[in-house]
């Protein structure tokens, strides 16, 4: 078989997770066809989606929402979404961001990982990797929780 490659698994496993209607996921991306093929298929594997266009509406409702994890575009308008991050962290509000990035937006993805970001994926992405990032993240994150570690690993930071 084929060694794995860093960044992309190449066959996500199944997993296998009771509660997953439960699972919120905010998606704040101001691209409407990304943004609308996001949550469909997210709402396809059995999440729950809240979504936002822009940065400014998109913080307020990872503020005073429940969503278990965060998919963030950088280049929003309202707020850039590093911005988002740094208010998000800065009040204490530690849900696990994915970060979206462009490419050649290599030094925010790097900023945002030190903001605090758990993950990041580059488009155009393939729907399989978001999927397997978004249960990586929520099994660490879940794990850490309950275990009562912030157990922030492999392509985590340690912020
Ligand atoms: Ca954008």
């Amino acid at each position: 078989s084929r060694p794995l490659r860093c960044g992309r698994p190449n066959r996500p496993r199944r997993f296998a997770m009771t509660n997953l209607s439960d699972t919120q996921i905010l998606v704040i991306e101001d691209e409407p066809d990304l943004r609308a093929g996001i949550q469909h298929n997210l709402e396809l594997e059995g999440f729950k989606v809240q979504t936002s266009a822009d940065g400014r509406d998109g913080l307020r409702k990872a503020r005073d929402g429940q969503a278990a994890l965060i998919l963030l575009d950088l280049m929003l308008p309202g707020m850039p979404g590093l911005e988002v991050l740094r208010h998000l962290r800065e009040i204490g509000r530690e849900t696990p961001v994915i970060i979206i990035s462009a490419k050649g937006q290599d030094r925010d993805k790097v900023q945002g990982l030190e903001l605090g970001a758990d993950d990041y994926v580059t488009k155009p992405f393939g729907l399989s990797e978001l999927l397997a990032r978004i249960r990586a993240v929520l099994r660490r994150t879940q794990a850490g929780a309950k275990a009562g570690v912030g157990e922030r690993t492999n392509t985590g930071t340690v912020m």
